[in-house]
């Protein structure tokens, strides 16, 4: 049977009171595979998180982090800081921090390495743009990102990471992936792990999420590939019935 999470990414929307509201309705919900659920939230909400989700088992988390311990970094948090919080994972490499925030290959690799060693689950997003698409060069651009954040990681540390394949042209635009687009990537990345660490134990259990619009009427066939483990998912997150839905839909393959 196949590991799975369904990742909800809910990027700069709700207030605490919103968050705490949908955190406690969720967990109301019971769901059948609440431990392969998680929510990822503002900073600001992840203590008043840690109280609602409090006696389930759903998992919670952030959407960045800094890879320093302290210091002079104005606005920044620290993985310490988000450890006092109880979080689960953490997001790292997201398009829109790479995009806007001037989050490098370089800066991911440390945020990985920092989270790492103190226990949270990295999520790591790679995935192209539609430019690098139409230009064909989608896997040697995904296989840089990879190669890149994985740098000088242990190979007793590679399950410790999430990955999480975003084509940059599927995410907020309604535009999904083909189920065999998002399988064949997903595969690939299996490969190029494969290849980094020479273990084909490593390369299959490492967990590899679809995200890019994903909705409770495309999540079943996406869900159903092989090496998809699951979805990160943005917009539909953000409504309790369609977030439910597709953990539904995940506990039935
Ligand atoms: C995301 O931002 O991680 C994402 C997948 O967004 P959406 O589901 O809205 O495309």
């Amino acid at each position: 049977m196949k590991n799975f999470l369904i990742a909800g990414n809910w990027k700069m929307n709700k207030t605490a009171k919103e968050a705490v509201e949908f955190a406690k309705a969720l967990k109301a919900m019971k769901l059948e595979n609440e431990k392969d659920v998680a929510i990822l939230v503002p900073f600001t909400h992840l203590f008043s998180i840690a109280d609602a989700l409090d006696g389930s088992s759903i998992r919670f988390g952030a959407q960045n982090v800094h890879y320093e311990d302290s210091g002079a970094y104005t606005g920044e948090i620290s993985v310490k800081m988000l450890k006092e919080t109880g979080v689960d994972y953490c997001i790292v490499g997201h398009s829109e921090r790479r995009e806007y925030f001037n989050e490098t290959d370089e800066t991911v690799n440390l945020k990985l390495k920092k989270l790492i060693s103190s226990g949270i689950t990295p999520i790591l997003c790679v995935g192209e743009s539609l430019e690098t698409r139409e230009e064909n060069l989608q896997t040697e651009f995904v296989e840089s990102q990879i190669i890149k954040a994985f740098d000088g990681i242990d190979r007793v540390d590679v399950n410790k990471i999430v990955i999480a394949y975003e084509p940059i042209w599927a995410i907020g635009t309604g535009k999904t992936a083909t189920p065999e687009e998002a399988e064949e990537m997903c595969r690939f990345i299996r490969e190029i792990i494969q290849e980094i660490y020479n273990d084909s134990v490593i390369s299959e259990q490492i967990m590899v999420l679809y995200g890019g619009s994903m909705k409770p009427d495309n999540a079943e066939d996406l869900l159903n590939k092989p090496n998809i483990n699951g979805g990160l998912i943005g917009g539909a997150s953000l409504k309790l019935e369609d977030l439910a839905t597709i953990a539904e839909i995940a506990s039935k393959i």
